[in-house]
């Protein structure tokens, strides 16, 4: 893969494109971008005619060795790797560690190993077998094994010391073994940038990563809960400058869209995406605003207003990092039984135009499957749009217009301060 920059924002905030990705490299993906997050293969609630209605979506396809795993002996069988056993076609298949939508147990890693847990439970791998299950995937992209059990508060300086010693030391067994993979020739290698909440840790880590082969890196231990936002950008901002700028950088773990905005204004340019499934599955859709057309400041109000209803400080305070956000409506709320709106006035997708929010409401409390279907569809639709909005904000130079339309802080503190203030 190619990194293509076409503007760079106060030396750091990137707008370009990934070049020839895939094996074939026909591939390209927008950046600042997100993937399409999967488990097994297939989005949530969606099937691949479904899902192929929606206009935009991302070029890669994210699957996770805690899903893949269990079913090895299978896929070895197989022979014809994890796409075609899948029924993929025409994308560029990521294989990353862990699901960043399942909180995994923690405690389980050593010098040799890490853990994933697929529904059957506990699998540990060690550098030879991760390998192995990536010449049996066959994905185009993948990234090494890493000791990423540091996000937790309260991990002391010695345990980060051996996150990173370790997540190096799996890296260049990884890069041994791929060079003299035949099955893995030409697939792209991102190596993992751990450290905690320990400045000089990540910078180490991220300096040692770089000297490698690697295609391009994963900022992990950042996700969300797991940090303020404040450190969060002080931390992905002196790392991004440690990293070569002709190479990707994909964060882990962080979806919300305020973060993604100060994330990106750090210096990453591409995102998991997770955090529609996760919204969908509390029964919530994705309501926020990333206008950035003219005079948006008058209409943006207006608009909120409509969303939301007239309390806009009420509807906009649920701020907990593992329940409902401020940037999507509860549609299993009894007020929704009875309005027949669609979920956002002017969203084109599937669900919008033909469906109403008291028609979901109605199927949510009924518990029908179509509800998480329709949910999904117009989730992930919402969550595509916000990230061409963000690209788009990048090169016409409004970031500041998007920040206020969504109602993040100027300054990047991924607070409330610009709507909710009189
Ligand atoms: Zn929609």
């Amino acid at each position: 893969m190619k990194l293509e920059l076409s503007k760079v924002v106060q030396g750091r905030c990137r707008l370009g494109q990934l070049k020839e990705m895939g094996r074939m490299g026909q591939h390209c993906l927008d950046i600042p971008g997100c993937l399409l997050y999967t488990h097994l293969g297939t989005v949530p609630h969606l099937t691949q005619d479904t899902l192929h209605t929606l206009s935009s979506l991302p070029t890669v396809t994210q699957v996770t060795l805690s899903n893949i795993a269990e079913h090895q002996d299978v896929l070895e069988e197989f022979k014809g790797g994890f796409k075609k056993f899948a029924g993929l076609h025409d994308t560029v298949l990521y294989c990353s560690l862990h699901d960043s939508a399942a909180q995994s147990p923690t405690g389980h890693t050593t010098n040799k190993t890490v853990s994933v847990w697929g529904s059957g439970g506990r699998i540990e791998l060690t550098v030879a077998k991760f390998m192995a299950l990536q010449r049996t995937v066959q994905p185009d992209w993948y990234q090494t094994m890493a000791d990423g059990e540091t996000w937790q508060t309260g991990i002391s300086r010695k345990r980060v010391r051996k996150s990173v010693d370790r997540s190096l030391a799996h890296l260049d067994e990884c890069l041994l073994v791929h060079q003299k993979s035949q099955e893995l020739d030409g697939v792209s290698v991102f190596g993992v940038v751990e450290g905690g909440d320990i400045l000089e840790e990540r910078l180490r880590s991220a300096r040692e990563t770089a000297k490698r082969p690697v295609a391009g890196f994963c900022l992990d231990g950042f996700q969300n809960g797991a940090m303020d936002q404040a450190l969060r950008s002080q931390l992905i901002t002196a790392v991004t400058k440690e990293l070569p700028e002709d190479k990707p950088r994909l964060l882990q773990g962080v979806g919300r869209p305020d973060e993604v905005l100060a994330c990106v204004e750090a210096g990453v340019d591409l995102f998991e995406g997770f955090f529609p499934f996760q919204v969908t599955e509390r029964g919530c859709a994705l309501c926020f605003l990333f206008d950035i057309t003219p005079d948006p400041e008058s209409a943006g109000r207006a608009r909120l207003t409509e969303v939301f209803g007239p309390n806009l400080n009420g509807d906009l305070n649920c701020d907990d990092q593992t329940h409902m956000t401020r940037f999507e409506m509860d549609l299993k709320d009894k007020r929704y039984q009875d309005d027949f709106r669609p979920l956002v006035e002017g969203c084109g997708c599937y669900c919008c135009r033909n469906h109403q929010r008291a028609y979901v409401h109605h199927l949510l409390v009924t518990n029908e499957l179509l509800a998480g279907v329709l949910l999904m569809i117009h989730n992930t639709s919402h969550y595509n749009s916000f990230f061409r909005a963000v690209r788009e904000a990048l090169a016409n130079d409004k970031m500041d217009l998007l920040r206020r339309q969504m109602g993040v802080c100027v300054c990047g503190c991924a607070a409330v301060c610009i709507i909710t203030s009189p």
